[in-house]
């Protein structure tokens, strides 16, 4: 039965009602469950539903995406229900929406161990599981790993600049697969392929950079779409039999100017939260899909198309999409729960970033399909977005979601936003905080029983992401201007940032940032320690605090401010943590901490780096060397392992090699002057005036920069009596 959804409205010019809409009920003819005998998941991050051939983007050149969707089914109407890499996977990977398996963000979140996942259910069926991911925001320590034979993220970890993020190519991803497949081809197989080529910054390669120099987005999603086409070319070769089912979606969209955003992550309009889907099998024949659909919809439609009875994944929000759904499941306000529209196609959605990294008002929504009773409306898609500034958007007649209608139309506003489950509310009341949720939000430095930042209580207009796009915009130039190098720029823009919003932590961060790389460094403290002494201090920030501290021989303060986080399980600030405990002499405790750290990432350079440092302090060269060799063969672009390499080394009387180490390090991190002091006085006592005399009076010159108020002032000394023996 069709339930009432909205009643007779008044300032409706026809007085229209609106129900929620059965689905249509023409679909597709599906082949019977298990008619795949492989299934092959290709997500491509940041790519936008309409940035694709297949779409109709005449501009765009997908030459492969279109081929499967000219022989799959494409669904038109896909939405997922995050803008942020982990938790749009988490929906994808386990059929749940982000309230129930808890990923709300990227950085912070673990998939907690008790939610299946979608290679546990294809693994406890027999199938050999494997994943490829190109970046970090996936990297195994979230979680997504649970139930993968292989999870792949061999991308270089722990050497990044600022807000960049570690990634490779596709080319290494599709190649990892490719080899991976050809070892199992007699058993059947679950891959996963992740390729982040259209996330910014857009720097395609060639011949694409070439060929889209006016478009360098486009150009990504040409190489994506070549990579796929070498992924294709070994699981569903054109022309010869290959029994798999492949899908095709991205995690998010990509906003390129649309609202005033410029990535993703700020809003959840159609340009980040629409995502393209398509499944392709020889099985299937050619079919467009308007209905809407949803991304926690994709699992339990690979796993019926493989045979994988469901019994392993109970908790599956979504639906299978071979067919329509079931008439009378249609959910409606007033039901008991309103989970139950979500069965029905309603679709929940989310963007809680930059309330989490900034303290904006959280924004949710839903979006249903609703059928006019009265007029000739005929059915249409509303999308209700719930901020301090609510919108309702007819994506059916305004796709471009430039018409709000909460004034026009505030019962059917009311009667969508009475779909958004109770479970969802964001931040969870005081004492509905679960567990996990306790240990997320205590990772990003909130509800820390002794200090770090905390959450708003309440949000007002002033704090909706609408009123702060400028703000959104001041922050991409911030990251820009520090990423290129151009400091004095960054500090300006990160004084103003703290002048706009003296609330908002980040904009400490970034001020300390800045100050640490111009070699202000008791500025950067000084800015540290009044956020930190306020509540307004990041985890970030704390740990940057941490480390600053450190380094300029407060050990006791280091140690101090970390050990609040002790029972954290997050590697990056265990890695923190033990290192200052190292530095302060705490061997014992830092190795235990650093041993925490590889349990949650075991393939954490850092973490390596550390121990290497902590066996520096025992002079247990060896073990140092050894340790500092393990980091540099996760990844050879870390300076400092390269440093204490050289440490260890010439400890061990072998000095030609520790030169060797140190100038690899200074080659790496230039400014680093602790570095260039070890090699100019140790060149200079092996007799290596060559290398000696240059780095002694670059040492002489930017270590006596007034900036760095003499603390260099006795290596200063000794550096010009050595130039003077030479
Ligand atoms: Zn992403």
């Amino acid at each position: 039965m069709t339930v009432l959804l909205l009643a007779a409205c008044q300032s409706a010019p026809d007085r229209e009602s609106v129900t929620v809409a059965r689905q249509p009920a023409s679909w597709p003819e599906a082949p019977g469950p298990g008619f795949a005998r492989d299934v092959v998941l290709v997500t491509i991050d940041t790519l936008r539903a309409d940035a694709v051939g297949f779409a109709g983007n005449t501009q765009a050149e997908t030459p492969h995406l279109d081929r499967l969707a000219a022989s799959g089914w494409v669904f038109e109407r896909a939405h997922g229900h995050s803008v942020m890499t982990l938790p749009s996977h988490a929906n994808l990977l386990t059929g749940q929406l982000p309230f129930q398996h808890g990923v709300r963000d990227n950085a912070g979140f673990v998939l907690p161990e008790g939610v299946a996942t979608a290679a546990e259910a294809f693994a406890g069926a027999g199938f050999r599981t494997a994943a490829f991911v190109a970046a970090f925001p996936l990297d195994a320590r979230y979680g997504l790993d649970r139930g993968f034979e292989v999870y792949d993220d061999s991308y270089p970890e722990g050497a990044t600049r600022g807000f960049s993020v570690a990634e490779r190519s596709g080319a290494e991803v599709v190649a990892g697969a490719i080899a991976w497949w050809r070892q199992h081809r007699d058993e059947r197989r679950f891959l996963w392929v992740h390729l982040y080529e259209p996330h910014a910054p857009y720097e395609p390669p060639e011949p694409f950079a070439g060929r889209f120099a006016g478009a360098p987005y486009l150009g990504e999603v040409a190489a994506s779409d070549a990579y796929v086409g070498r992924l294709l070319a070994e699981v569903a070769p054109a022309g010869a039999p290959s029994n798999v089912l492949v899908v095709v979606t991205s995690d998010h969209g990509e906003a390129l100017g649309d609202h005033g955003e410029d990535t993703h992550g700020l809003f959840a309009y159609e340009a980040t939260l629409a995502v393209p889907l398509l499944f392709w099998s020889e099985a299937l024949e050619e079919a467009r899909v308007e209905a809407p659909v949803r991304h926690i919809d994709v699992l339990p439609t690979m796993l019926e198309a493989a045979g994988v009875d469901g019994a392993s994944t109970p908790d599956i929000a979504g639906r299978s999409l071979w067919r329509a759904p079931a008439p009378g499941t249609a959910g409606a306000a007033g039901s008991e729960n309103a989970l139950t529209a979500h069965n029905a196609g309603a679709t929940y959605f989310e963007a809680l970033h930059t309330n989490l990294q900034r303290g904006w008002a959280p924004l949710r929504g839903v979006i249903a399909p609703v059928r006019s009773e009265a007029g000739s409306g005929g059915e249409r898609l509303l999308k209700y977005v719930s901020l301090p500034l609510p919108e309702l958007y007819d994506l059916s007649a305004d796709a471009a979601e430039a018409r709000n209608l909460r004034e026009s139309n505030p019962a059917a506003l009311a009667e969508l936003a009475a779909l958004l489950p109770a479970e969802s509310v964001w931040p969870p009341a005081a004492g509905a905080v679960n567990e996990d949720e306790r240990r997320a939000l205590q990772s990003l430095g909130y509800l820390s029983s002794s200090g770090g930042a905390r959450l708003p209580r309440t949000y007002g207009e002033q704090d909706d992401p609408k009123r702060l796009v400028e703000l959104d915009r001041m922050i991409q130039t911030y990251s820009e201007a520090y990423q290129d190098g151009r400091l004095e720029r960054a500090e300006a823009l990160a004084r103003a940032l703290i002048e706009r919003r003296p609330q908002m932590g980040l904009g400490y961060f970034s001020l300390a940032q800045t100050l640490l790389d111009l070699g202000r460094v008791e500025e950067a403290l000084r800015v540290m320690i009044d956020a930190e002494r306020r509540q307004l201090a990041p985890l970030t920030l704390q740990r940057q605090l941490a480390l600053t501290l450190s380094q300029v021989g407060r050990h006791g303060d280091a140690v101090r401010l970390m050990e609040r986080h002790a029972d954290s399980r997050d590697p990056d600030t265990l890695n923190v943590l033990g290192l200052v405990l190292a530095e302060a002499g705490e061997t014992v405790r830092a190795r235990e901490v650093l041993q925490r750290s590889l349990e949650a990432d075991g393939r954490n350079p850092e973490a390596r780096q550390n121990l290497a440092l902590t066996a520096l302090h025992e002079r247990n060269w060896p073990l140092g060397e050894g340790e500092a060799r393990t980091a540099l063969g996760l990844n050879a672009g870390l300076s400092l392992a390269w440093n204490y390499l050289g440490i260890a080394l010439f400890n061990q009387q072998r000095v030609g090699d520790a030169i060797g180490a140190w100038q690899q390090s200074l080659e790496l991190d230039p400014g680093d002057l602790d570095v260039l002091y070890n090699l100019a006085t140790v060149a200079a006592g092996a007799g290596r005036p060559e290398v000696a005399k240059p780095a002694l009076e670059r040492f002489v010159r930017e270590a006596s920069a007034p900036a760095l108020s003499g603390r260099y002032a006795a290596e200063v000394a000794a550096a010009r009596s050595l130039l003077r023996g030479l």
